[in-house]
């Protein structure tokens, strides 16, 4: 079983986690012969690792079913504080962006 987590940039980039190896989303595209978008994947210590993903109706994402993920497809371990790293900054970030929308805007009546 393989533990999927996307992590959302606000610079309008994605992140996958996948059994606590990062990956970037290199592009996606709706595949024609089942309608789905499809995800396409790139470890991001450039290794060479690759994955596909496909979004599920609620919005998940799920392994591709033509794509397979090992760990021996990377040549270095997986690195799970630089995930927890993200997040947090990633989550600093978002909460940033939440307080300036709520503040008022003064002079504007
Ligand atoms: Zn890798």
């Amino acid at each position: 079983m393989c533990s999927i987590e996307v992590i959302k940039s606000i610079h309008g980039g994605k992140v996958l986690s996948v059994n606590i190896f990062l990956y970037i989303l290199n592009k996606n595209y709706k595949r024609k012969r089942d309608d789905r978008n499809v995800f396409y994947w790139t470890c991001s210590t450039k290794c060479g690792a690759k994955i596909c993903t496909v979004e599920t109706s609620n919005g998940e994402h799920e392994i591709d079913e033509f794509s397979t993920f090992s760990e021996d497809q990377h040549s270095h371990a997986a690195d799970p504080i630089a995930i927890e790293a993200k997040k947090i900054k990633e989550n600093i970030k978002q909460q940033a962006l939440t307080s300036n929308v709520e503040k008022p805007i003064h002079g504007l009546f």
